[in-house]
């Protein structure tokens, strides 16, 4: 077949030479499917010589679309394989066109296999950018989208479609988009800098924020020239915003910052990733009233408004998150009717909507709200939605740890048994006390001390105690106003703190309290008497810092003790310092005691008839080095106070015996030794037994011991003290009641007990000779002892004018100073020899008849 069949042969030359010089392949193949026109191109993709095809069959060119029957026009890209075997891509377009009566079938191809690697490349490509989470955005030099990935679709919501050709800052930059860094490194890019990456807030389709860190890269063509904008964008709400806020509150708790701090770095933090919002964290505490923890972007004045309001139904948006445990949302605080009462100034400071959510315990307790008010009306988003549920949690651990740290602090400062503030509670309250006390107004701080609490807890048990404290813990209470503040020192001893009280209004609490201790507590089936001593000291008047004001206080409490108990006692500056003196006093004595420092003096007692001696009364004496000589008025109320008196008591009656016994021994006849016991000592039910070794121990008679007791321990101590009497008296050992006429014992009471002396009290004494009111007392004291047949005793006997009245009274036995005071023991002997020489020589007198010496010198 020649060239000169080709319908081309017809054609001008310069047609056929342009036709040659096409980069397509172009083939023309009649009817008969021969090849009749094969150009320079076709050669290419066909890799034939035209010697070799042109007049040959058209099978050669191994198309498909040739070998239909019959041929159509055909338009595709095909794989074709070569006769020689090899692949290529080719866009084959087949069209077939008559031309003067015969069919001609012109093939244009296209060698495209560069292509559509490329093709294949950029599809790999696309796949592997869709196979990260990263978005990815291309943009040309106008900044207008190329290209995005199925990662941008999924985050930002754009399809591809939608988001290429327009421009990246149209469609996901928003109000709060940091478009100042992003304008300065995509400049940094067109100047030929180096890569960089901006976090910042973008928004999705929908108008929601999120968090992205965008690196930004640029694609240069070979002469350095920017040709496109690369992002990679990466969500990193979840990994650093929330995350961050996680580590901020975590951090924030390990190092021990308080919780008021921890709120306010947790609010900054969230109104920086949350532009919008302006963030408040409120506590809500056991009885219902929140108090702002953090909000430092809310106004001063409305925070504290929010303090201590009581959360309820409808108390806007937290108070009402915080009863229902619900989050609440008032889109608009002017018309929401829950906001009425409160929306006065978070609308004036431009706050229009409020969404609170409650913060729970682990226990299910709303312990604090979570709000996010926002300056247009408005609900929250979803960040913000996610926000606050990565919060709430921080913020429950929080303020949990916080309550258990105060709960700590709780126990610390709080008396376990009463949970009443306790002595390191109760300094911090009065140093407050004293620093908010306006001039010219005063703090009373009163010290209450139970009266014989020991024998509650010696008799009853601890539990009884504790009970005993309990209640009356709970009637202090009741006796207190409500600025007043009570609290427990330890033991038996309460504080109550008075502020803006003087004396006069503290003397009134301390009375009202001594009348309310009045009525017996119950301790189960049991009523409890009770009363207490109280001790005031005042600031400023006393002294102005605590230590002394609680030292005052105590002094007076201890004067109070002493005045009696069940009363009161006002700090006056006599008392100074008689706490430390008491208690260097406590030590002294209890050396004393050790050391055998303490002795006995002994004062004779004589008959009023014929002028012998009816016995002795051994009265301890004490000599300290330091203190010189204490008095027993001094050291023996001490002693009871201290719980030493039960030592003395015991020691008082060996020591006293042992010296009966050596006079004994040295021929000296003393009919009865007089030791005088605490009330205290006849609450031990050994004492009986105690005396009656001691009398064994020395060989004495039970009628050479005397034990002197007051009307105290008969009538405080009722049955117990009375049955060690009996024990006592059945021994043979008498019992005289001292200090007679003193104590409240009726008359009558004295014929039931086991006593077989009485001694008219001293103080009757100095008035006996002009005071007919003692004259009579001292007459009915003597007539009341006589008619029970009791040795009645005057004590305190100083005259001989009071020793004559006496004696016509017909008192019995007469002591005091007219014959001797009471004397070291050698001195004594030497006082009963001359006493006896004197007694003899009255005798002598008698037998001699000078009786006025005889009425003289014995009656
Ligand atoms: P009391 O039992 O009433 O003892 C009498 C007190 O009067 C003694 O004081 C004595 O020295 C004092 N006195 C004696 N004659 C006269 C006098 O003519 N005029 C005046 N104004 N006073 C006189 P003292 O020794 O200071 O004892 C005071 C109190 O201490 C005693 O009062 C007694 O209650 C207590 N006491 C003393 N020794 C002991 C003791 O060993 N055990 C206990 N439980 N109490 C003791
Ligand atoms: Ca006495
Ligand atoms: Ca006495």
């Amino acid at each position: 077949m020649s060239a000169s069949d080709c319908p081309l042969t017809k054609m001008p030359d310069v047609l056929r030479a342009a036709l040659e010089c096409a980069d397509d392949g172009i083939v023309i193949v009649d009817d008969a499917r021969r090849i009749t026109y094969f150009n320079a191109g076709a050669e290419r993709i066909w890799k034939l010589a035209p010697a070799d095809v042109l007049g040959g069959d058209a099978a050669i060119l191994t198309l498909k679309c040739l070998q239909a029957d019959p041929v159509v026009d055909f338009r595709d890209e095909i794989s074709l394989i070569r006769r020689d075997g090899s692949r290529i891509k080719a866009t084959i377009a087949l069209s077939s066109t008559t031309i003067d009566g015969t069919v001609n079938h012109i093939i244009f191809a296209r060698d495209v296999t560069a292509e559509a690697e490329r093709r294949v490349r950029i599809g790999l490509l696309n796949a592997v950018s869709d196979q990260t989470n990263r978005a990815v955005i291309i943009a040309d030099v106008e900044h207008n989208i190329r290209y995005v990935n199925s990662a941008f679709t999924a985050l930002f919501g754009y399809t591809s479609e939608e988001a290429e050709g327009r421009p990246a800052a149209e469609l996901i930059a928003g109000c709060h988009t940091n478009r100042r860094a992003i304008a300065k490194l995509v400049k940094r890019l067109m100047a030929g800098g180096r890569r960089g990456e901006v976090e910042t807030l973008v928004y999705d389709k929908s108008g929601e924020e999120i968090w992205v860190c965008a690196r930004l890269d640029a694609f240069r063509d070979n002469k350095g020239r920017l040709r496109h904008i690369f992002a990679l964008v990466e969500d990193i709400t979840e990994s650093r915003q929330l995350r961050s806020l996680q580590q901020l509150i975590m951090s924030a708790l390990a190092d021990e910052v308080p919780i008021t701090e921890i709120a306010d770095r947790l609010c900054r933090r969230v109104e920086e990733i949350a532009p919008d919002v302006v963030c408040s964290l409120l506590h809500v505490d056991a009885a219902g009233l929140v108090h702002p923890l953090g909000g430092p972007s809310l106004p001063e004045d409305y925070s504290s408004a929010l303090d201590g309001i009581a959360i309820g139904p409808d108390v806007g948006s937290c108070g009402t998150a915080a009863f229902y445990g619900e989050p609440v949302l008032a889109e608009d605080l002017d018309t929401d009717p829950r906001w009425q009462p409160y929306k006065a100034m978070p609308l004036a400071t431009g706050l229009r909507a409020c969404w609170s959510t409650p913060v729970k315990a682990k226990d299910g307790r709303v312990i604090a709200t979570f709000a996010f008010y926002y300056r247009e009306s408005r609900a929250p988003s979803n960040w913000h939605r996610r926000i606050v549920d990565a919060c709430v949690d921080l913020a429950a651990f929080a303020i949990e740890r916080k309550e258990a740290r105060a709960e700590i602090a709780r126990l610390a400062y709080h008396d376990i048994l009463t949970g009443l503030p306790n002595r390191a509670q109760l300094r911090h309250l009065i140093t407050t006390a004293i620093d908010a006390c306006p001039t010219g107004s005063h703090v009373a701080l009163a010290f209450l001390d139970v009266d014989h609490f020991k024998d509650v807890n010696d008799t009853l048990g601890h539990a009884a105690g504790d009970e005993l404290l309990i209640q009356l813990a709970q009637r202090l209470r009741e006796q207190i106003g409500p600025e007043d503040m009570l609290g427990r020192l330890g033991g038996d001893e309460f504080v109550i703190l008075l502020p803006h009280r003087n004396a006069e209004s503290a003397e009134q609490v301390a009375t009202r309290i001594t009348e309310a201790l009045a009525a017996p507590l119950r301790l189960g089936s049991k009523l409890m008497p009770m009363s207490a001593s109280i001790g005031i000291s005042l600031y400023p008047d006393h002294a102005t810092d605590i230590d002394t004001l609680m030292q005052q206080a105590d002094a007076a409490m201890y004067m109070a003790k002493q005045a009696g108990r069940s009363t009161h006692c006002m700090f006056n500056a006599e008392m100074n310092g008689l706490t430390e003196q008491r208690l260097a006093m406590i030590a002294a004595l209890r050396r004393a005691i050790a050391e055998g420092a303490l002795s006995l003096f002994y004062q004779p007692q004589i008959r009023s008839c014929d002028g012998a001696v009816h016995g002795v009364e051994a009265l301890a004496r004490w000599h300290d080095a330091v203190l010189g000589d204490v008095s027993p008025a001094k050291f023996i109320p001490l002693a009871e106070e201290c719980g030493l008196i039960e030592q003395i008591g015991l020691w008082s009656v060996r020591e006293a015996c042992r010296q009966m016994a050596a006079w004994r021994r040295a021929g000296l006849n003393i009919p009865s030794v007089s030791v005088n016991l605490s009330p205290i000592n006849f609450r031990n039910v050994t004492l009986a037994a105690r005396l009656q070794d001691v009398l064994t121990e020395h060989d004495l008679p039970p009628d050479a011991l005397m034990l002197e007791i007051t009307e105290g321990t008969f009538m405080q101590d009722g049955a117990a003290a009375l049955e060690t009497m009996h024990a006592i008296r059945a021994l043979g050992i008498g019992l005289s009641v001292d200090d007679f006429g003193t104590g409240y014992s009726s008359l009558s009471r004295l014929a039931h007990l086991p006593i077989r002396e009485l001694k008219i009290d001293r103080s009757f004494m100095r008035d006996i000779e002009k005071d007919a009111g003692a004259l009579a007392i001292a007459t009915a004291v003597v007539r009341v002892g006589q008619g029970l047949r009791l040795t009645v005793v005057a004590e305190g006997v100083e005259t001989e004018g009071q020793r004559k009245m006496l004696a016509e009274l017909g008192c019995d036995v007469v002591q005091g100073y007219v014959y001797a005071p009471a004397l070291a023991p050698v001195a004594f002997e030497r006082w009963l020899i001359e006493h006896c020489a004197e007694q003899a020589r009255a005798m002598l007198g008698q037998l001699e008849v000078k009786p006025a010496v005889a009425v003289k010198r014995s009656a």
